[in-house]
């Protein structure tokens, strides 16, 4: 007999829209719920499942943690916050990681960096510059540094020390900025993920790093969702050749192990000092062993270049199928974080996708977000176009 769930549940708190659907199991790239319906993944559980479900290297390596140790507290060293550290530096050209549990409290990490740069140097009103339609989490400072009103709503009053401009617009950062002795950071995401998929362009992200330098600015990267190889470069802001200050990281890290962290380069790296930052959960042995893992995997089996090859095939594939369109706005992104943009407003695709075997979201009302595990082949990539486009089609061809 067919399972029925409640559209509501009873004693989780209301805090999300969900599906009538509940998931019981994944391999690779595919999901079955507790009735045994198949998905297939578009979403990666928001860009976090890097490695896919049930991934045969990670899962053993897990199993040995958990039997070895799970958690031992920040008393003592955990070794391989060490070795992960070490291969962010690495992988980023920075020098040092601060681990946590999950994107935004990376991103408080981040602004609690800032506003002490601020003050080390004798600023002790600092101010950050953050952008329209940014998304940095739900904390109160980090919804506070968020470009969403709907976000904000109902719990103002909202951290001050912000300051908003447009994507993309050198000009309009320097006069929000011009004559202000107070400004410590530039904080943003290289590629917005709630926002819509809207990226950063190459030469912008140079001027603002080169603007950074002149006025001794932090350039603060939100890389949680759209770094740790998605889009073909370990992080995404590489493509433009630079180096940010400090990054925020999560979601992909731990191929669905809760972790966060904050890598930093040599102007941000000493500015935490013992008894300045700290969290219990943060850089446990599990999640450490998860994160070390996750980054082996993806070197072993070119997850990235993966990443790469298999996104520009699903984004010719889509530019192909939907061309001509007129509901269609735009197809943007890179390497295996792309979006849709339709005419109209679109969240029901949701549920229509899931209905017809495809999880997928859609943000921004009307963007239609893909982010798969970086495992995903061509094939699959060809199944979820080929399960997405009639459903776009048709749902353009309503009324209204
Ligand atoms: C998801 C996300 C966050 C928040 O991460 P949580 O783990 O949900 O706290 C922050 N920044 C960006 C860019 C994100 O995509």
């Amino acid at each position: 007999m067919t399972k029925h769930i409640e559209a509501a549940s009873p004693h989780t708190m209301n805090t999300y829209a969900r599906l009538p659907i509940a998931m019981d199991r994944g391999q690779g790239c595919r999901v079955w719920d507790i009735n045994g319906k198949s998905y297939l993944d578009g979403l990666g559980g928001i860009a976090v499942n890097t490695l896919g479900h049930n991934h045969p290297k990670l899962v053993p390596a897990l199993q040995d943690q958990i039997s070895k140790l799970i958690h031992c507290s920040n008393y003592y060293h955990v070794p391989n916050a060490e070795v992960l550290a070490k291969k962010l530096t690495e992988l980023s050209g920075m020098t040092n990681a601060f681990f946590c549990c999950t994107g935004l409290e990376a991103n408080e990490a981040a602004l609690k960096l800032a506003r002490k740069f601020g003050h080390d140097k004798g600023i002790t009103n600092p101010q950050i510059v953050v952008y329209e339609k940014a998304f940095h989490g739900r904390s109160i400072a980090t919804l506070s540094a968020t470009g969403n009103p709907k976000v904000q709503k109902g719990f103002e009053p909202l951290v001050e020390g912000f300051i908003r401009v447009p994507l993309n617009d050198i000009e309009a950062l320097k006069q929000a900025t011009e004559g202000n002795p107070n400004v410590v950071a530039v904080f943003f995401e290289t590629i917005q993920g709630e926002g819509g998929i809207n990226p950063m362009r190459v030469d912008y992200l140079k001027q603002v790093r080169q603007l950074c330098d002149d006025r001794d600015w932090l350039m603060m990267i939100d890389e949680v969702q759209c770094g740790m190889g998605r889009t073909g470069k370990w992080f995404a802001h590489q493509w433009a050749g630079i180096v940010p200050d400090v990054m925020p990281l999560a979601k992909g890290l731990g191929s669905g192990m809760p972790i966060g962290a904050v890598v930093a380069g040599p102007k941000a790296a000493n500015i935490f000092q013992p008894g300045n930052h700290g969290t219990t959960f943060g850089g446990n042995p599990l999640a450490m062993r998860a994160g070390v893992e996750t980054i082996r995997i993806m070197e072993e089996d070119g997850l990235m270049e993966n990443a790469a090859k298999v996104g520009a095939h699903l984004k010719a594939a889509l530019d192909k199928a939907l061309a001509g369109n007129a509901g269609i706005k735009d197809i943007r992104g890179q390497g295996l974080m792309l979006g849709i943009e339709l005419t109209k407003p679109c969240g029901v695709l949701t549920e229509r996708a899931a209905e017809a075997g495809l999880l997928l979201s859609v943000t921004a009302d009307s963007v239609i977000r893909l982010v798969p595990p970086l495992i995903l082949t061509e094939a699959e990539a060809d199944e979820i176009v080929a399960i997405l486009v009639p459903l776009i089609e048709a749902f353009l061809q309503e009324q209204g």
